[in-house]
């Protein structure tokens, strides 16, 4: 565990002290879970991080083994709210969130050659990994929201997963109502339709004429009208959420525990986009659990894995793939990685990150060699996609959707000669990507039969110009009530 050796924060073991956040940047106020759930991005632009990390001892890892995946979430996820919310109440919302899955096991695990296994995150309403933590959001988000007596907007721009799955979890919720803005005509059938047919009052899925960048530029405006925001207490979803990443870590401890930790290391491959799933293995590991290989699987978008072999972190252009999920030019949640590997430095990362934003580089400097040896990186090109998915179909018979084929081409470049279980953190289920699938296996993978009626329920959605008055204005209608006294 390399990591270990430089300097860090104080750990302490199992306790009931509580954990507050800290931002990246330095220069914002200490929060408590509950405000860094609601708030999303701190004020100096930084992300949170807790100012200290709670560490699970063996014992309690080992007693892991065997229980259901909802008392697993409440624990891990305890051991960063505990400030804010009892364990009681998150077993609950655990209890309710997991129902939902389509697999008892919730996330289970599927070997898929001697020593290879791929970690199932697609059994939630939405066949993405992405509902394994938004399920758990919607709730902690409402009981916060419940405490205070308020009120609270999401608006969210998508290319595909993350707004199907805030619609999934937010639906019904009592104090949430949820805006979410895709490019018409430019998500798939099957993700139009998970935003488009639920039926409930405080969703609402919006087509704009426009690209995904149009429908970012359109939220962005929304958050940058601070009087809009407070009037309707605006809140985000996106992956920087801290909350986000903390549901995250659990299924990396059910799985490890399941192969042998905390007496047996295992090693990961997870396929990334905004660092932030990867990040949740790099937390389960800083908590105790012990993880051989944490692999970085890009696709042809390989800014982190160029990161990693040059130390330098440069931005191109997004290339279109069959991973659309990991098509994304920069990974927002890096920076909590390189707050940390700093040494805490919040000058470095202010630095840095002014750096990219003018010129769209920064030399990574000092965190290049923590970097390094805290994770392995490979990028799978759409040729090694397509020959990972046919190979592994012709060998187990199992089918790997395109992002989890990045994970398992990025694992065979980067295994050891080690006896370590390697497991693919499979973030989608082939049906969620027809056309891709259909071109490289030559037919279209069915849908679970609990989706069956995707296809031919009725949709409803509004199609808006690519226009910030007439979105507030439908984002205002939207908002069912003031955020304050009222519910
Ligand atoms: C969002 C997503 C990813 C990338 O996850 P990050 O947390 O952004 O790294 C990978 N695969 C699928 C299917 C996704 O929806």
């Amino acid at each position: 565990m390399g990591e270990d050796r430089r300097p860090g924060p104080p750990f302490f073991q199992e306790s009931l002290r509580p954990v507050t956040y800290i931002s990246t940047r330095g220069e914002a106020a200490s929060l408590t879970f509950e405000d860094v759930l609601l708030r999303g991005l701190a004020r100096d632009g930084g992300l949170y991080v807790p100012e200290v990390w709670p560490v699970i001892p063996p014992e309690t890892i080992a007693a892991f083994a065997g229980k259901p995946f909802a008392e697993v979430a409440a624990h891990v996820i305890g051991c960063f709210a505990r400030s804010s919310v009892s364990e009681d109440a998150l077993l609950a919302m655990a209890r309710d969130a997991y129902g939902r899955f389509g697999h008892p096991a919730v996330t289970p695990l599927v070997q898929i050659d001697r020593n290879r296994w791929v970690l199932e995150l697609f059994h939630g309403p939405t066949l993405a990994f992405k509902d394994v933590a938004m399920q758990m959001l919607a709730r902690l988000m409402d009981h916060a929201l419940a405490g205070r007596n308020q009120r609270a907007v999401i608006v969210g721009a998508t290319s595909g997963d993350t707004g199907g799955a805030a619609i999934e979890a937010f639906r019904g919720s009592e104090r949430v109502d949820v805006v979410i803005l895709f490019p018409e005509g430019r998500v798939s059938d099957v993700q139009r339709r998970m935003m488009t047919t639920p039926t409930d009052a405080n969703v609402h899925a919006v087509a704009i004429e426009g690209t995904f960048d149009d429908c970012q530029a359109l939220v962005k405006a929304l958050f940058n009208d601070l009087a809009f925001r407070d009037s309707i207490n605006l809140a985000g979803v996106n992956s920087i959420n801290w909350a986000r990443i903390v549901a995250q870590v659990t299924y990396y401890f059910v799985a490890g525990v399941a192969l042998g930790a905390p007496h047996r290391a295992v090693s990961f491959a997870v396929p990334t986009g905004n660092f932030g799933d990867i990040l949740a293995g790099w937390v389960a590991k800083r908590m105790g659990l012990p993880i051989e290989r944490l692999t970085i699987a890009s696709n042809e978008n390989d800014i982190l894995p160029r990161a990693h072999a040059t130390g330098v972190y440069e931005m191109q252009g997004v290339v279109e793939t069959t991973s659309p999920s990991m098509d994304i030019q920069i990974s927002s949640n890096f920076e909590r990685f390189l707050f940390e590997a700093s040494g805490r430095d919040a000058g470095y990362i202010r630095g840095v990150m002014g750096a990219l934003q003018q010129g769209g580089r920064f030399e990574l400097g000092p965190c290049a060699v923590p970097f390094r040896e805290t994770f392995d990186a490979g990028a799978a090109s759409e040729a090694d996609v397509a020959d990972a998915i046919r190979r592994t179909k012709a060998g187990s018979g199992y089918l790997l959707d395109p992002h989890t084929a990045c994970g398992l081409v990025a694992l065979e470049r980067t295994e050891a000669q080690s006896e370590v279980p390697g497991i693919v953190l499979s973030t989608a289920h082939p049906a969620k990507f027809p056309d891709a699938m259909e071109r490289i296996m030559g037919e279209r993978p069915g849908l679970p039969q609990r989706l069956s009626s995707l296809l031919t329920d009725p949709e409803r959605f509004p199609v808006l110009a690519n226009d910030v008055v007439e979105v507030k204005r439908f984002v205002a209608e939207a908002a069912r009530a003031a955020p304050e006294g009222v519910s």
